[in-house]
């Protein structure tokens, strides 16, 4: 076994169908009287509920997160949290709501209770995102590490089949990315095989029945567990490639994922061994866990081509020169060419390669 280092990240995490109705109880263990309500406008009508429920202790709903968390929108709703007198902030959503969140507690220091709807996994990192002027910065900041995470599946009910199938691909390629990352750990490989082997399993039976509590508490469940590998490791090809479709192209950061990973992984999983076996397990595969991948979409019906998403093919060359630019850890070296193979398989929906 090669050495690691392994840091637990300083979180709190409740996980019970019905546990929305616990964030009282939350807010009483990190002392906060008064909580600012997060949500996008879609789910407005869930944030006024919570808020409804708080009663004095909510001191208002700002419903207007939104992808990528603008800069304009973090610093109206910083304004917001400090005239209303908020001590800390609820955000119940996807990956937006709770990046918006962190965008407060970054300015001003709110500690953040996250209710997650999707998959996505930004409850369980200190990562924050910032977009302005069209360009995203990043950054991983303690401060922005939600305090209390309230994993609620009775929530993710209403999430739409698409939806629910490429949020668990986004969450399965923390764990893909984690298995090979360069700061892995023991205990890391073993979330990451978990997580994806809950999904794997729960995705199939969300999507024959999207009001299943067992299915829904299970792929939550896997959720989680990526979402914790994410927080703890350092990502390579696959998010920087995705990071660049999302950024810079505005493609959708779920659906991107879900067409971007069987083609990563497939270029990848020959130069890490250790992550090829433990997929091969937690997908069931013979040996070639990227092609069992590329099948296991097929059948879920879920998007497997750029193009289909609305990227042209002449920006492929642009996203080789951002992928490029700045120098990350990946088990296998990347050039140009390579590159451009990888992304023109993707664009055109064509069957995982590893050349
Ligand atoms: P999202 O938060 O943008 O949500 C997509 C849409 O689905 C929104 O309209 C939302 O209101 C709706 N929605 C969410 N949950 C729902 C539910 N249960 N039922 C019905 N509708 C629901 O999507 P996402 O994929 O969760 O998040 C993507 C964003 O999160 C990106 O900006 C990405 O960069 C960021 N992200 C950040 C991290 C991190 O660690 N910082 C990790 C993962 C993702």
């Amino acid at each position: 076994m090669r050495g690691f280092v392994y840091e637990a990240l300083p979180m709190r995490v409740r996980f019970a169908p019905g546990a929305i109705a616990d964030i009282p109880v939350e807010m009483d263990h990190l002392g906060l009287s008064r909580v600012l309500v997060l949500a996008t406008p879609e789910q407005r009508e869930l944030a006024e509920h919570v808020a409804a429920g708080l009663g004095a202790r909510a001191a208002g709903v700002f419903a207007e997160a939104r992808m990528h968390v603008p800069f304009e929108v973090a610093q109206r709703a910083g304004y917001e949290a400090g005239r209303l007198g908020a001590d800390g902030c609820v955000a119940i959503g996807g990956g937006s709501t709770i990046g918006l969140g962190k965008a407060i507690a970054l300015r001003l220091g709110l500690p953040i209770i996250a209710v997650p709807t999707t998959y996505a996994g930004s409850e369980m990192t200190p990562i924050w995102g910032l977009t302005e002027d069209g360009e995203k910065r990043t950054g991983r900041d303690p401060r922005v590490l939600p305090a209390s995470v309230v994993y609620d599946p009775a929530l993710t009910t209403t999430l739409p089949p698409g939806l629910s199938m490429t949020s668990a691909v986004n969450a399965m390629a923390h764990a893909v990315e984690a298995l090979y990352a360069p700061d892995s750990s023991p205990i890391i490989s073993l979330m990451a095989e978990e997580g994806v082997r809950a999904l794997a399993g729960a995705i199939p039976l969300v999507l024959a029945d999207g009001l299943a509590n067992e299915a829904r508490s299970a792929a939550l469940y896997g959720a989680w567990l990526c979402g914790a590998c994410l927080g703890a490791t350092t990502m390579s090809l696959h998010h920087k490639i995705c990071h660049g479709l999302g950024g810079t192209l505005d493609l959708p950061h779920a659906a991107t994922h879900t067409v971007m990973l069987p083609h990563v992984l497939a270029y990848n999983q020959e130069f890490a061994p250790g992550a090829r076996s433990a997929l091969c397990r937690a997908l069931d595969a013979a040996g070639d866990p990227a092609l069992q991948l590329w099948d296991m979409l097929q059948d879920w019906g879920a998007p497997t081509s750029l193009r289909e998403l609305g990227m042209r093919r002449e920006y492929i060359s642009r996203i080789v020169s951002l992928t490029l630019a700045n120098p990350y850890a990946n088990p296998r070296l990347v050039t140009a060419e390579t590159l451009t193979g990888l992304l023109t398989r993707a664009w055109a929906g064509d069957r995982p390669d590893a050349d």
